[in-house]
């Protein structure tokens, strides 16, 4: 593995391990921040909560690189008799996979408690739907590691309704090469995106375009990016959708024509395809059957931009995610070229 490589999955480990779940970002935008002033680039922050890092180009022109790093993760909804949690998600988690997972929850007062989702037949000795039950947030609820017997003793440690859940993520990075982790959509590619940034910084590279790097904040509920700096070309880092009826693997950088919100730029895909062919990367163009973006969001918005999505592949999103160091090192050579060409 090279050092670019391993800088990223250290930082992406790092900020993996920030919760941040959409509306609780500012403690992993600040560790954002930190970083890109480490780097040496100039770092500010919408009102929202979105960075943008500015690298001076070489024409007047501007190109928008965007990730985001904000998850899924869920709210405190209700507490119960007995003195569990009930909870709203936040995003669209795979439901099923939440079962048996440790989360924490934290108060407005800034404790944080822990605790395991579990469905409402937790035991097989006792209810007799135990394996076949649905799991979703009707019939699933938060049991707290504290002695809690009512809705009361609940209340008591000054856990109330809005109280942000934050799943635990479970990042593992094996000798294969595999990063697995929940929310690897799309902390990996903020971690790429600052690859980018280190690799500009010790190559002295000047990109033709000047570059707004976006750390978007609430992309997982639809707005991340909807307002924007000035940019002529927008390109989302996004992950790259895996399975049924699409040809990107765990190694490749994906490069998305469609998704449900519509076709990307043409031009601006030719470009990334030409690019992948002619540096010979591991890449595949896909359709992506139920998926927006960055960019989706932008021009939603009404921003008058070129817009492309490319991204590592990644298995198994919004559930047990995992991708593998070629794909991020195949997204980086990609955005390399893209910056020295565009
Ligand atoms: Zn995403």
């Amino acid at each position: 593995m090279n050092k670019t490589t391993k800088y990223i999955l250290d930082f992406a480990k790092r900020i993996l391990a920030i919760p941040s779940p959409s509306g609780y970002c500012e403690k992993v935008i600040a560790e954002v921040v930190t970083e890109a002033k480490a780097l040496g680039f100039a770092v500010e922050k919408s009102k929202k909560g979105n960075a943008i890092i500015t690298v001076t180009g070489s024409s007047s022109r501007t190109l928008g690189l965007s990730a985001h790093v904000d998850t899924l993760g869920a709210m405190v909804k209700s507490i119960t008799a007995e003195g569990n949690l009930r909870f709203t998600t936040i995003g669209g988690p795979i439901w099923p996979t939440l079962d048996g997972e440790y989360m924490k929850v934290r108060t407005r007062d800034d404790k944080e408690y822990t605790g395991t989702f579990l469905s409402t037949s937790p035991s097989v000795h006792v209810f007799k739907d135990a394996s076949q039950k649905e799991r979703n947030p009707e019939t699933m609820i938060v049991r707290i590691d504290e002695i809690v017997h009512s809705k009361s003793d609940v209340e008591k440690l000054g856990i109330r309704p809005g109280d942000f859940i934050f799943f635990d993520p479970k990042t593992t990075i094996t000798e294969s090469g595999f990063i697995k982790s929940r929310f690897l959509d799309d902390k990996i590619s903020v971690a790429i995106l600052f690859g980018l940034l280190k690799t500009i910084k010790e190559e002295y590279i000047t990109p033709v375009t000047t570059l707004k790097i976006i750390i978007s904040t609430y992309e997982e509920v639809g707005h991340g990016a909807a307002n924007i700096p000035e940019v002529d070309e927008m390109i989302a880092v996004d992950m790259g959708c895996i399975g049924d009826d699409l040809s990107c693997t765990e190694e490749m950088v994906s490069i998305c024509c469609k998704d449900s919100s519509g076709p990307y730029d043409y031009n601006v895909i030719s470009k990334l395809v030409k690019l992948s062919q002619d540096n010979e990367l591991a890449y595949a163009t896909d359709i992506y059957p139920y998926y927006g973006s960055d960019v989706s969001s932008a021009l939603r918005a009404g921003n008058d931009i070129k817009g492309g999505l490319i991204g590592p592949g990644v298995h198994a999103s919004h559930g047990m995610e995992r991708t593998h160091a070629s794909a991020v090192e195949n997204t980086l050579k990609l955005l390399l070229a893209y910056i020295k060409q565009a």
